[in-house]
């Protein structure tokens, strides 16, 4: 078992547009192979910034850096609906396939490592593991209307402020229904850090803990 590494400090990004009460966690993809290369674009871009990076660096060892203190920092990463939502990215190639992310053990890891934070970056906000799809999103004029969380690609369809489709490309690259059960296992059990627990384990777990 690999547990969740504690995320580290590296604080400095160029574009960040002032502060608000987070309610929303959107999950991105770097476009990236390493945890270095996107925290240097991060911190140095004047258009694009995150609160937080989780991947493997050039070693393939999984990590998580944040790059503000703060979650009411706004910060730059989904046009038009960066007030009141916090970015978590994901580094990765949004082409990936599917089979590809199942069975590679660092990017398999990755994606739970990434559920792992927006569960916990959702708690940290005081909002629940409610995936924000488009059609709940189409019924609010912003992202902040809501609390949960959704993907780049969900604001980008539901308000059109931005063009990006990441992270993956849904039903396609990405295990969404993956994702969305390791969010909510993650927030049910806040003290787990196995990144190889597999959605049935974790379906099974949450089933348990209702019962
Ligand atoms: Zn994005």
């Amino acid at each position: 078992m690999l547990k969740a590494p504690k995320p580290e400090e590296n604080f400095g990004v160029n574009c960040v547009q002032g502060e608000a009460d987070p309610r929303v966690v959107i999950v991105h993809e770097t476009q990236g192979t390493t945890v270095e290369g996107a925290v240097n674009t991060l911190k140095t871009r004047s258009d694009g910034s995150a609160h937080e990076v989780c991947g493997p660096d050039s070693r393939g060892r999984l990590r998580v850096v944040k790059l503000v203190k703060s979650l009411r920092t706004i910060l730059c990463h989904t046009g038009g609906q960066n007030t009141g939502s916090v970015g978590v990215e994901k580094v990765g190639i949004s082409a990936w396939k599917r089979a590809f992310r199942l069975a590679s053990r660092t990017e398999r890891r990755n994606i739970s490592l990434t559920a792992f934070r927006t569960a916990r970056n959702l708690h940290k906000i005081g909002s629940p593991p409610r995936y924000l799809g488009v059609r709940t999103l189409n019924r609010g004029s912003h992202v902040s209307d809501f609390r949960g969380w959704c993907y780049h690609a969900d604001c980008t369809k539901a308000f059109g402020t931005t063009t990006h489709s990441d992270p993956g490309i849904k039903g396609i690259s990405w295990p969404h229904k993956r994702f969305k059960t390791l969010v909510r296992f993650y927030y049910q059990f806040p003290g787990e850090r196995d990144l190889d627990i597999g959605p049935r384990k974790a379906r099974r777990r949450l089933r348990s803990a209702h019962e």
